[in-house]
């Protein structure tokens, strides 16, 4: 099974908003870009939610029938590993194998050598097409890189191993992420990497590194834009390399995580997947979500009380649902709005706080990012919170379509052929 060139992970926590997620995919098909949706949920949301990975491939499967799309479809085990992979082997078809928590955890002594002894061609200048300076590798350098990764990359080997013994190798598409970790993986670091990654016989198709700077749920990057074009360009150019150089799969191409809402990135990515010819993975999880609840505040009455009563639940609940998000959030109470104040607020009021348009005045990215992990809230609000989803369709969906089609696919892909 191959990953097409341009792929978009558009996670739907609540399994209601496939049909509308489809529906911006169809518009920019139209304009000639055909970018395809893999529904993505990890362990922890299904946890959350009390979902079962077949619910996923169900409202997938439910959503291209309803939609009559007839390009490819994926459904992705997101951030799986060995403890929580079995549960979704029949559900899904891809698998994003999450070794971040193995990184710099060192291999045995014997195995670091062997691995150091056997790549020893890689200790020099490399000249890779794309990249104006050479790309050096000192032996130094590999050491390092074998001793903080090696041990990563063979959990995702054995991880990828007991996959392919319970579902077909033809059958599923494989993604490593290392991204859910502090330190950026730097280019030399990926060509190690990727080195390791063909001595384990892992046929990944995407990679997931974590970038330089700060990739918050929901929000713009943060960080040094110039910085983060050089390494996703130096990325793409060092994995065409790698593919040549290790014989890993012809379509392996970058994945970026947390990658909703990153304006400011697109335009940079954009240009280096034209440059290159290059394909990318966006995934994306929360930001549909945060449409729904901007959907339900504009249609008033029950749905503006569910929003209200979402935001006013996790408010007291705001270190139980930020911890398990450290990582990747950035939230002060003190920039929040008061509960008291955002009770009285109209439904447009907090429409406008949380959709993401940075240049509004009313616009609150600590309240967005805060919403973002307060799913957990909306999940035990149980039938209440799927009943308004349901009672107000049109105008979430109007929602979720605009911010995945305007938001997302036009300025990422939009001028790409
Ligand atoms: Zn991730």
């Amino acid at each position: 099974m191959k990953l097409e060139k341009y792929s978009m992970g558009v996670g739907d926590r609540f399994g209601h908003q496939g049909k509308a997620q489809l529906q911006a995919m169809q518009a920019l098909e139209a304009a000639g870009v055909t970018v395809v949706p893999v529904w993505n949920k990890s362990f922890r949301e299904h946890s959350i939610i009390h979902t079962q990975p077949m619910d996923v491939r169900r409202a997938a499967d439910k959503a291209v029938l309803a939609q009559g799309w007839m390009g490819g479809y994926h459904v992705d085990a997101d951030h799986i590993s060995l403890k929580n992979v079995d549960g979704f082997i029949d559900a899904s078809d891809f698998f994003t194998l999450d070794v971040a928590d193995h990184i710099g955890v060192a291999a045995p002594e014997a195995d670091l050598a062997a691995f150091v002894a056997r790549h020893k061609n890689l200790v020099g200048q490399h000249k890779i097409a794309g990249l104006s300076d050479p790309l050096e590798v000192t032996a130094e350098a590999l050491a390092a890189s074998a001793r903080k990764y090696l041990h990563a990359v063979r959990e995702a080997g054995k991880l990828y191993r007991h996959i392919a013994s319970r579902k077909s190798a033809m059958n599923f598409i494989t993604e490593v992420s290392m991204d859910e970790t502090n330190l950026p993986q730097t280019p030399p670091e990926m060509l190690v990497i990727l080195a390791a990654i063909a001595d384990e016989k892992i046929p990944a198709q995407t990679i997931a590194p974590k970038f330089t700077g700060r990739f918050n749920k929901g929000v713009d990057y943060v960080g040094d834009v110039a910085v983060f074009a050089g390494e996703f360009a130096a990325d793409v150019c060092v994995i065409r390399h790698a593919v040549r150089r290790f014989g890993l799969p012809e379509n392996l191409k970058l994945s970026v995580h947390s990658g909703s809402d990153k304006f400011s990135l697109y335009g940079p990515i954009a240009q280096a997947l034209k440059k290159f010819d290059a394909g990318v993975h966006l995934k994306t999880a929360g930001t549909t979500w945060l449409e729904e609840i901007i959907g339900l505040a504009e249609a008033g009455g029950e749905g503006l009380a569910v929003a209200k009563d979402v935001y006013r639940l996790a408010f007291g609940r705001f270190d139980e649902l930020c911890g398990p998000y450290a990582t990747v959030i950035d939230v002060q109470v003190s920039r929040l709005p008061a509960v008291e104040s955002v009770l009285q607020w109209d439904g447009p009021r907090f429409a406008r706080a949380l959709r993401h348009v940075p240049a509004c005045p009313d616009f609150n990215p600590d309240f967005r990012q805060f919403i973002h992990v307060g799913y957990k809230v909306a999940a035990e609000m149980g039938a209440r919170y799927l009943k308004a989803l349901e009672a107000n369709e049109t105008v979430v969906s109007r929602n979720v379509r605009e911010n995945i089609l305007e938001r997302h696919l036009k300025p990422l892909f939009g001028a790409l052929k």
